[in-house]
């Protein structure tokens, strides 16, 4: 008899981990799949994660934060510390595993190019390990033989329609779309002061705090441009976005003779996770239908580059090569986090990450030391430049 298919989800106690859990359940309680979830990573939520070991049955867990690592009540081995997510993976993954990379942030990088040496596949949430160091990670998994499978809805979708259209040469342009998250509309002026409450209100999508942040920013669609970039290998002037409120339609592929692919679906991040974990099957998700009867109106704006100029900055960091994601990328994780640590206002953030971008000038990205020096250079280009600073006392 054979084994299920064995499965690490780093980033178990986040909105895409937990998701991925229940999708894993569903799977199961249905008679569809069976997967053995045998290691789990969190930052600091250990509560969480123990009970999550407990359901899964998953023989490692790690836990980045050293404090909650102690306070861990769980069963499993623990790996501890920054690095833990990464050790774990390193302990026991195992060719064929899948690895669901739903870590926030460049924190994830680690564990996904171990994930990538270990022969799993890879089903990518985590956009910013590609936007920060997608010139390392996609050259190892081409070594390694390893699919990388988009998690982040509009890479799905697109990842969807180019299936059998392998042909580059046929592709004009990849069109993301945008919910335009809860500022569509609004002036930079505004939203220059919005609170961290009216940012956090996503219309469509419930997610992580850092994500919502980067929906209100536009941010998130400047990291999916780079990752789309990444995961598909087109040039800035052949990935776009376009504003679609109601989040039906994720994204499009226009070819050359004018035809052009869509993917729709409810706005529930269970489809392209359980996508990602079957591929390349399909199988049944009762409950995720498109209900056609309620659905009116599918509209589509363009993008306000005076209110989110962000998005600009994205093409640019295409365009500028080497380590300007990582640049952007690591500027944007610590203005968001300043943001929602009350120090800067919403119209800052944007503000400091092009500064950021500006300022750090781009670097060959040959390996992990030239990303990680590039990361480090913007969080202390945008720490320097925080209100709290000493250089601003
Ligand atoms: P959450 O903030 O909800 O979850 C983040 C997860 O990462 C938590 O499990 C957190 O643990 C864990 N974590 C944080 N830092 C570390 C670390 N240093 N080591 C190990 N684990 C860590 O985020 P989301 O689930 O919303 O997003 C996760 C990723 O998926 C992001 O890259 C996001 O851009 C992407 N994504 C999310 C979507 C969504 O709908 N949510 C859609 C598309 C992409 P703890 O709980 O203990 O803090
Ligand atoms: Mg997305």
């Amino acid at each position: 008899m054979s084994h299920p298919p064995r499965i690490l989800v780093l980033g178990s106690t986040g909105s895409i981990g937990q998701s991925t859990l229940d999708v894993v359940t569903q799977l199961r309680s249905a008679g569809l799949r069976d997967y053995a979830v045998v290691g789990l990573a969190a930052g600091s939520n250990s509560a969480l994660l123990a009970r999550q070991a407990a359901a899964t049955g998953a023989t490692d867990v790690a836990i980045a934060d050293l404090d909650a690592a102690a306070a861990y009540r769980g069963p499993g081995r623990v790996h501890s510390g920054p690095d833990a997510a990464r050790v774990l993976v390193q302990a026991i993954a195992e060719p064929g595993d899948i690895l669901v990379a739903a870590i926030v942030g460049a924190a994830g990088i680690d564990a996904v190019l171990a994930g990538i040496e270990r022969g799993c596949r890879i089903a990518l949430a985590n956009k910013e390990t590609l936007v920060a160091a997608g010139s390392v990670v996609i050259p190892a998994a081409a070594k390694a033989g390893v699919d990388i499978i988009p998690v982040d809805s509009e890479h799905c979708a697109l990842f969807q329609c180019l299936h059998g259209e392998e042909k580059r040469g046929e592709v004009e342009r990849l069109v993301l779309t945008a919910s335009g998250g809860p500022f569509r509309g609004k002036s930079a002026s505004e939203i220059a002061s919005a609170t961290i409450e009216q940012a956090l209100s996503h219309p469509t999508w419930k997610m992580g705090r850092k994500i919502s942040i980067d929906s209100a920013t536009l941010a998130n669609k400047a990291l999916e441009i780079i990752e789309a970039h990444w995961l598909f290998g087109l040039p800035a002037d052949q990935i776009d976005a376009i504003v679609h409120p109601q989040s039906i339609v994720h994204g499009f592929v226009e070819f050359i003779d004018g035809s052009v692919l869509a993917q729709c679906g409810p706005p529930d991040m269970r489809t392209p996770i359980q996508y990602a974990l079957t591929w390349p099957d399909r199988v049944n998700a009762s409950g995720h239908r498109m209900n056609w009867a309620e659905l009116s109106t599918l509209e589509f704006e363009q993008i306000d580059h005076q209110a989110f100029p962000v998005i600009e900055l994205a093409w640019q960091a295409i365009r500028a090569g080497g380590t300007a994601g990582a640049v952007l990328n690591a500027a944007n994780e610590v203005a968001v986090e300043s943001f929602l640590s009350g120090d800067i206002s919403f119209g800052t953030i944007t503000t400091l990450v092009g500064e950021a971008c500006a300022a750090c000038a781009p670097q060959p990205a040959h390996d992990l030391s030239d990303i990680r020096e590039a990361d480090a250079e913007a969080r202390r280009f945008v720490n320097s430049h925080l209100p709290h600073s000493p250089a601003n006392a």
